[in-house]
């Protein structure tokens, strides 16, 4: 049995939900992220966006090869330069 899951933000919902899409989290961490999307209809929206976009991008990339750069320019026009 696990645990309820840990309250995330938006900032760090947001900063997962590549890893989310791509399936790149712990059964722990999908969670947290799960249950803040059903918690925060902005964050929510974005997700759906981001979803069916990366579903697009991905149909695309069958046919024509896109690698990892190409998530991360739209990564940046998404959300702006990176801050470090
Ligand atoms: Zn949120």
């Amino acid at each position: 049995m696990s645990a309820a899951p840990r309250s995330i933000d938006c900032r760090e919902a947001v900063e997962r939900l590549y890893e989310y899409l791509d399936q790149e989290l712990t059964p722990e961490v999908r969670a947290e992220v799960e249950h803040h999307l059903r918690s925060c209809a902005g964050c929510f929206r974005h997700f759906d966006f981001e979803r069916a976009f990366l579903r697009f991008l991905e149909a695309r990339a069958r046919g024509r090869g896109a690698g990892p750069e190409v998530k991360q320019r739209i990564l940046r026009e998404l959300f702006g330069p990176e801050e470090a």
